[in-house]
């Protein structure tokens, strides 16, 4: 009976989870990524702005990878970020946000499925990054109940990605 109930228990707080958030779903952006790769950048002010993101150093055209399974929101070309994506959970929930990238996977679209581990793009220094050190700018946004991608609140996606990249290992 005690067993039945914790199992029961644990299945309830599995689905729980599942449904709230798949940040804790998430795996690594770039395939091989090392812990000492990620630092916690999010509450910096880089130009004037609270960066709100993580950064990870990678040459340039190392493939970008969906962190998680889900729907190409925007292909959004901005000033800052330059060639940027995008990118909603399967529930809408929360989106993830690729930018400076030296481009896209080719054919990806906008409302283009993707799986978690899906080549999306490529680092590179688009926007107003150093051309010396291109980097992936990674971000995650909790999308309002009208999932308007420009409209997000940023979440730090310093621990989910500790957390991905330890999945990974163990
Ligand atoms: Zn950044």
């Amino acid at each position: 009976m005690r067993l039945s109930i914790g199992i029961a228990g644990l299945f309830v707080g599995f689905l729980a989870l599942g449904a709230t958030s798949s940040i804790l779903e998430m795996t690594p952006p770039i395939g091989g990524l090392a812990l000492a790769s990620l630092r916690d950048s999010f509450r910096e002010v880089h130009n004037g702005h609270l960066h709100e993101a993580i950064d990870i150093l990678e040459p340039r055209g190392t493939p970008v990878l969906a962190v998680v399974s889900g729907t190409i929101l925007k292909l959004f070309l901005s000033k800052p970020g330059g060639k940027t994506i995008y990118q909603a959970d399967e529930m809408g929930v929360y989106c993830y946000y690729y930018a400076h990238l030296d481009g896209y996977i080719s054919g990806l679209r906008e409302g283009a499925r993707v799986r978690h581990g899906d080549v999306i793009g490529f680092v590179g220094s688009t926007g107003n990054a150093d051309p010396r050190s291109p980097h992936l700018h990674f971000a995650i946004f909790e999308l309002g109940p009208d999932r308007l991608w420009w409209k997000g609140t940023a979440v730090n996606p310093y621990p989910g990605l500790v957390a991905a990249v330890k999945r990974v290992k163990s």
